[in-house]
């Protein structure tokens, strides 16, 4: 893979405990776990990408109610995956990572200045905010790889039909933490 950059998306703990949680996203906690301590050994760096609402926000008006309001605790990352200080935490106020964010031109100044040219994607949800990070990604031109056993979404339907849906549309190439770890050697 070509200089690889992790992005973790909305492990917060409105999503895994919180207010909008969702039981069967547990089992990607220890995967995701393995997958940014190989990534920070390897110096591979691993980006979280978090919700931080407005109360006004768009999303949170029309469709979700409030969840992940900047500043509370359910806005952060869960113990579990908390981020390291060599890590890099990029705000976003709806799904899509890149939308009117800082995540392009971080990634852009990753490796010196070359820039990361492929994204693995893990955390929450496959069809939603995955998906739609996914979109920007693909529009900016980076190759896309997303950990089928680091990502979740509310039910099986919702998981399995967000994965074909990313690799028909962005041609992202679905792979375990495992096999994603092996890479990074
Ligand atoms: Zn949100």
């Amino acid at each position: 893979m070509e200089k690889p950059a992790i992005i973790i998306i909305d492990m917060l703990n409105d999503f895994v405990t919180g207010k909008l949680q969702v039981e069967r996203t547990k089992h990607i906690i220890p995967n995701l776990k393995q997958l940014v301590e190989a990534a920070r050994k390897s110096g591979v760096p691993v980006v979280y990408s978090n919700d931080a609402h407005y109360p006004q926000d768009v999303e949170v008006v029309e469709k979700w109610g409030n969840h992940a309001i900047k500043g509370t605790r359910g806005a952060e990352v869960i113990p579990e995956l908390a981020p390291s200080v060599k890590d890099y935490v990029v705000e976003k106020r709806t799904y899509s990572g890149f939308f009117e964010t800082g995540l392009d031109s971080l990634l852009r100044s990753l490796y010196k200045g070359e820039g990361a040219k492929t994204v693995i994607l893990g955390g929450l949800h496959t069809h939603m905010c995955v998906r739609h990070t996914a979109a920007d990604a693909f529009f900016r031109g980076y190759h896309i790889i997303v950990a089928k056993d680091g990502v979740e979404a509310f039910t099986e339907k919702d998981h399995e039909e967000g994965l074909k849906y990313l690799e028909n549309v962005y041609g992202a190439k679905i792979m375990t933490v495992d096999e994603i770890i092996k890479e990074f050697k």
